[in-house]
């Protein structure tokens, strides 16, 4: 089966075209700049050239028709007829409480995605965008959208209700919604397979990347997420602040003028270890400036780990101890010395990380001592293949 994955953005499309049962990956690409000059990058995966041309895309609808072109052309092409693609599966931010899981696409479901949209103003306007944009240029073809916010769920109440008066809950669904959940789901169903499908496991994931967040998984499912509303909740992340004390916001916009846009767009774009640091919001810059000496460099990354290990010790907390930790994405996957540093004084837990195995990269691997009783893993996420898959399940009646 030939899956097409959708990432829209509001200026942006990222695409993958996978067969979800074998994990293979015809082609990739990303459409950029959708609306002003427009640019397209195509990765054909076989053998065929590379497409990277500035392409005019007023909107998303031409940019699809567009990835349609390449993905059959002589010199791009990775299929003989836009007709072998099955159905295309959509990434969508944020489904509200109305979605816990996938779902095949009509009408009713982009209605209640635009309901969706106070809660996610950026993202949700762009999903549909780029929904509509494939149902104008693939009529027909079957869409299913799958949700950031849809493994989260099944957090219990207590996890998930601010203690703030239960009208905002009621009236204007202000709870927490948590983030990254196509990733934790990947990852943590990942790890059940690695710990060899015990009957019951209890799993802390930690998706570190630019954005991140930390998941306490109870049999497959989520007990709770550091994420809230918003992906500006948890810990310091590479421009966000994670929590924050609601004081300093008030402080700050006295003394600054600043109306709340400009206070949110600091702890949005200028804050985590980019705003400690002063130096950058990517962790390969920050270990370069620590190791020739920057304070604030370094600090950036203590507070990273150490806020991190907090979450880690309080999800194991919440969840009576836990059989594994999971590290995934960007920093997740391929920082060996912020794994080191995170799980380091874990030890009382059962924590005990190999430093030989901790070096491995690409692939997914437990990276445990011997005698650890709780495992330390590293699963490289898939969150187009789990897309791919609830796609195929869901358009053969198995969803
Ligand atoms: P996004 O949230 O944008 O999907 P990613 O999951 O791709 O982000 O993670 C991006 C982050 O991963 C960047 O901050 C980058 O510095 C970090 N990263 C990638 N490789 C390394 C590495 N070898 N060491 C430390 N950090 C890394």
């Amino acid at each position: 089966m030939k899956i097409l994955v959708i990432n829209a953005g509001s200026s942006s499309l990222k695409y993958q075209l996978m067969d979800p049962a074998t994990n293979e990956v015809f082609a990739k690409g990303l459409c950029e700049r959708i609306g002003i000059d427009g640019h397209l990058k195509h990765t054909p995966n076989n053998g065929k050239a590379v497409f990277d041309a500035d392409v005019s895309m007023p909107t998303h609808a031409e940019g699809i028709q567009k990835v349609l072109e390449l993905l059959v052309s002589a010199d791009h092409g990775v299929i003989a007829s836009t007709d072998e693609i099955d159905a295309v599966g959509h990434r969508v931010v944020h489904g509200g409480e109305k979605f816990a899981a996938s779902t095949r696409i009509d009408a009713d479901v982009i209605k209640a995605i635009e309901d969706c949209i106070p809660l996610a103003p950026l993202h949700n306007p762009a999903n549909i965008t780029g929904i509509q944009a494939c149902q104008k240029v693939m009529p027909g073809v079957p869409m299913v959208a799958v949700f950031d916010t849809a493994f989260h769920m099944t957090m219990p109440e207590q996890a998930y209700i601010y203690p703030v008066p239960y009208e905002y809950y009621e009236k204007d669904q202000v709870r927490r919604y948590g983030f990254h959940g196509t990733s934790h789901r990947y990852v943590s169903a990942q790890a059940i397979q690695m710990l060899g499908n015990p009957a019951h496991s209890k799993i802390i994931t930690c998706h570190l990347g630019n954005g991140s967040s930390l998941a306490a998984v109870v049999d497959g499912k989520c007990a709770d997420t550091s994420m809230g509303l918003g992906p500006l909740a948890g810990f310091a992340m590479g421009t966000r602040s994670g929590d924050m004390d609601a004081t300093v916001l008030e402080y700050l916009m006295g003394r600054y003028g600043y109306d709340i846009k400009e206070m949110l767009n600091i702890l949005n774009k200028k804050s985590g270890v980019l705003g400690v640091s002063g130096v950058s919001s990517d962790f390969r810059d920050l270990d370069a400036a620590a190791a020739q000496g920057n304070h604030r460099a370094q600090l950036a990354l203590d507070i990273f780990q150490y806020q991190v290990k907090k979450f880690i010790g309080s999800y194991a907390a919440a969840m009576g101890g836990a059989d594994a930790i999971v590290f995934t994405a960007g920093v997740g996957e391929n920082s060996s010395a912020m794994r080191a540093r995170i799980v380091e004084g874990l030890e009382y837990m059962g924590v005990k990380i190999d430093p030989e195995k901790n070096k491995t990269r690409g692939q997914a691997i437990d990276i445990s001592a011997p005698g650890a009783t709780v495992r330390t893993l590293v699963i490289p996420t898939n969150e187009e293949l789990m897309i791919a898959m609830d796609t195929a399940n869901l358009i053969s009646g198995k969803g």
